[in-house]
């Protein structure tokens, strides 16, 4: 699933000043230079950086900040986005910043002449992203304490008026529900908000658009209370692209896709996480459907020596490398060819603006290593390129699909192009050579890791993390536009070449695979682990009921080989039922002679139920399986306190499998749906149910 899958939830959240400037506004005014209001992408708050958010604004003179926790860079565009235009229509001295890199015991103290903007993402079953736990935990705090020695009972965020927008996903439990959260601990403390609460679903496929229908009413009902005056917005570089004749490309200091200083001096250390990957051995890899035209990887990553550790049901992170097709596409659209090795150094124009990527380094690694160029593309986003179209009517054409959102949905979303394809098909016999890189940058989100449900046991194979992926391919129906997804494409170049495979790219995508300075020669691949919820009971005599159709088996592979080594070890194992679906038995059952392996180690205590989707007249899936089964779900669950595991799919199945779960419970145990339902609920609080869903 897309917004990348999770249970993202961006919230925006914009923090206003106060009363005095509701009336006087002068504040806001538009600044005697028209083009003052500078925007900035983050916070540099690098090593030795004040984590005060007033001084940083103060040290940079700003007077608006927008806050984001993200998950996959969502929040974080969409932070960038709101500053952008903030400083650019409105006069706003607009920065961003991320969650993590400051405290905030001192909001109440948050002066009134400025304003402050939070972009919050949602992650799981509605908990905060990761960089933001520390803000979410603190206003939330039933004894919110503040630097000052306010406390909660004192309203001391009386002076602060807010704005908030949320991004969720309503196929799950809690949907926006940090937006809500967050909404309702800042008003309790007494903050007061300026316009609706938005809410963006990207269960819906609506997330951009209901962005942009909630902000026009938002900035109106700002520049009224706040006496702001809308001005025509110019387009202001964040960054400095400077070309440096003096360097070249194969310079000691040059980075070509190393992540930071550590692999760039070619010593890789610990600890590895979200800023620093692991540059980790493929041990093995295998393709794992028997269908031609489809492909899951099933892959095992050495991490020996690493210090990286794992538990079982957790994540690992693969951080991608664009295909070498698209990154031509996108530097050929702009006119770059000629100069993508030429060195660059990018620095931010402002003192808050935060550079994306490690630079001096050259277009082509830029591009290739950090910028996700495959991405969906924003209606915002293709208006703010207009003006740097090279020809009248490729500008009215970008302002069309800019400003009319059906016939952008009809060219550009349903098509799923990528930003590079969009220009192509509005002009493509002239290279668009005035857009300015530095746009590019701030438009295009920084490329994401992606995650994956770690598919091995920990007490099993400690140093081998196993990864099972099903590798992205989307045709849409009517174009010939084929969207390869961009990390599982990769792996799977990754898999071909390990094999020896005459054909190493199957799809033409020519990937750098031997990394920057051929780095990654010998199959390597970076990543780093992220520790989940998602576990087996600790105890492994209590039985577990797991539901994973699709690479949703995954975890479960995982949970079943530690409980085969358990039993073999002598322990007591409990029920372990596995209900598994796919297509079909001769194409995409995944593990067949595993699971049999796994029978013969664990006998009746292992169940295998299957469900194959397309081999009968009607579509047989997981949870109608798990209704034929209810009696033993049901009694697992009432009397021996089973678990029960959900892994794969948010949008239909495991919305699906609650569904059905709810109705079991009603049906046998004599109560209403709603009684079903919210037992179902009581599950999930008690973690009794848990969901590991993408
Ligand atoms: P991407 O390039 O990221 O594309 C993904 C989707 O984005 C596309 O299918 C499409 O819907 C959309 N998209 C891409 N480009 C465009 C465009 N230009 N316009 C519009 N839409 C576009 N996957 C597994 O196979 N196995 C697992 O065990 C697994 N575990 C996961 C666990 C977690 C916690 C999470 C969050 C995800 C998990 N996933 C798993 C999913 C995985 O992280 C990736 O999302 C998936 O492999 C696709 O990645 P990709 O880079 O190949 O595709």
């Amino acid at each position: 699933a897309q917004l990348d899958t999770l249970d993202l939830i961006v919230l925006v959240i914009l923090l206003a000043g106060t009363a005095a400037y509701f009336t006087k506004g002068t504040y806001w005014g538009i600044p005697k230079d028209p083009y003052a209001g500078a925007y900035s992408l983050a916070n540099g708050t690098k090593a030795g950086k004040t984590r005060n958010i007033l001084e940083k604004m103060d040290e940079s003179e700003k007077n608006c900040v927008v806050f984001y926790g993200s998950q996959t860079g969502t929040a974080e565009d969409y932070a960038s986005r709101l500053a952008k235009e903030g400083s650019q229509r409105f006069g706003l001295k607009t920065m961003v910043a991320d969650l993590e890199d400051y405290d905030y015991d001192n909001l109440d103290t948050f002066p009134e002449d400025k304003l402050a903007m939070f972009v919050l993402a949602t992650y799981g079953e509605g908990e905060p992203t990761d960089n933001a736990v520390d803000f979410y935990e603190f206003v939330t705090s039933q004894d919110v304490s503040f630097s000052s020695g306010a406390t909660g009972d004192e309203k001391p965020l009386e002076k602060l008026k807010f704005i908030a927008f949320g991004l969720g996903n309503n196929t799950y439990e809690h949907y926006n529900s940090m937006v809500r959260r967050v909404n309702d601990a800042l008003i309790k403390l007494g903050a007061t908000r300026i316009g609706k609460a938005g809410e963006g679903d990207d269960g819906a496929g609506t997330m951009e658009e209901d962005f942009l229908a909630w902000k026009e009413p938002m900035w109106a009902e700002l520049t009224e209370k706040m006496g702001l005056e809308e001005r025509e917005a110019v387009y202001e570089p964040v960054f400095s692209i400077t070309e440096r004749e003096d360097l070249d490309e194969h310079a000691d200091e040059v980075y070509l896709g190393e992540p930071n200083k550590n692999h760039l001096e070619g010593n890789q250390k610990g600890p590895y996480n979200s800023h620093n990957p692991y540059i980790a051995p493929i041990a093995e890899s295998r393709e794992i459907f028997t269908v031609k035209d489809r492909n899951c990887l099933h892959m095992e990553i050495d991490v020996k020596g690493s210090n990286l550790t794992y538990t079982t049901g957790d994540h690992i992170a693969v951080w991608p490398t664009n295909a070498g097709r698209e990154v031509d596409r996108f530097i050929n659209i702009l006119g770059l060819g000629e100069k993508r090795h030429k060195v660059i150094s990018v620095k931010g124009l402002d003192p808050t603006a935060k550079v994306p990527f490690p630079t001096p380094t050259t277009y082509d690694a830029a591009i290739r290593y950090h910028m996700e160029i495959c991405g969906a593309v924003s209606r915002q986003f293709i208006s703010s390129l207009a003006p740097f179209a090279p020809d009248d009517k490729s500008k009215a054409e970008m302002t069309r699909l800019g400003n009319d959102k059906d016939y952008f949905s009809e060219k550009v979303s349903s098509q799923y192009l990528n930003i590079a394809q969009v220009l192509e098909r509005v002009n493509s016999s002239t290279p668009w050579t005035s857009i300015p890189f530095s746009i590019m940058i701030e438009g295009i989100h920084k490329i994401q890791p992606r995650y994956y449900s770690i598919s091995s046991s920990s007490l099993v194979q400690k140093d081998k993390i196993s990864i099972t992926a099903v590798v992205e391919e989307i045709r849409i129906p009517g174009s010939e536009n084929i969207v390869k997804g961009v990390t599982t494409n990769y792996l799977l170049a990754l898999k071909q070449k390990q094999h020896g495979d005459p054909n190493p790219d199957p799809h033409g995508l020519t990937y750098a695979i031997t990394g920057p300075r051929n780095k990654y020669d010998g199959i390597h691949v970076p990543v780093h682990v992220r520790h989940s919820n998602f576990k087996l009971p600790s105890d492994p005599s209590k039985p577990i009921i797991m539901v994973g159709p699709g690479s949703g088996v995954a975890p479960f592979r995982g949970f079943i080989q530690e409980r085969a080594a358990q039993a073999q070890a002598g322990e007591n194992v409990g029920q372990t039922i596995l209900f598994y679906g796919c297509r079909r038995a001769s194409e995409d059952y995944l593990y067949k002679e595993e699971w049999e392996h796994y029978k013969q180690i664990l006998g009746n205590k292992f169940t295998l139920i299957t469900a194959f989707s397309r081999e009968g007249p009607m579509k047989v899936y997981v949870q109608h399986r798990l209704q034929e089964n209810a009696a033993l779900v049901n009694e697992l669950l009432e009397k021996e306190k089973a678990n029960f595991y959900v892994c794969g799919d948010a949008a239909n199945m495991a919305r699906a499998v609650s569904d059905t779960l709810g109705k079991i419970i009603s049906e046998h145990r004599g109560v209403s749906a709603e009684k079903g339902e919210e037992i179902v609920k009581g599950m999930r609080s008690s973690n009794q149910y848990q969901e590991d869903v993408w």
